[in-house]
């Protein structure tokens, strides 16, 4: 995996995609057995800090169902924001590692 980011400005994407390793839909298959636990319904017991983080109560029931909606809407969230699906499409497109937000060469991949 490959993540590409700028050191001037907050631009930063996804890993870069393959069909064979990381990409937004099979990293949703790890979760596919979590659609038919028995509890998808019941409070998981997450953490309270994590919780506020990402924008729940402290207090608010986090059940099985509730957490599978929010990886779908973080796998959303990434596919609007992808600039360069996969490395060789980088390449292609921005051969001068260009940042598409804020036009410095400041790009980097960790
Ligand atoms: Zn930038």
């Amino acid at each position: 995996m490959s993540y590409l980011h700028c050191h001037a400005c907050n631009f930063c994407q996804d890993d870069f995609w393959s069909p064979d390793g990381w990409n937004p839909i099979k990293s949703m298959k790890d979760w596919e057995s979590d659609f038919f636990r028995d509890d998808f319904y019941e409070d998981r017991g997450m953490d309270s800090n994590w919780k506020e983080e990402i924008g729940y109560g402290r207090d608010q029931v986090v059940t099985t169902q509730e957490l599978l909606a929010l990886e779908f809407e973080n796998r959303a969230k990434i596919i609007r924001e992808m600039t360069y699906r996969t490395f060789d499409e980088y390449k292609e497109k921005n051969p001068e590692g260009i940042c598409p937000q804020c036009g410095k060469k400041e790009l980097d991949i960790d």
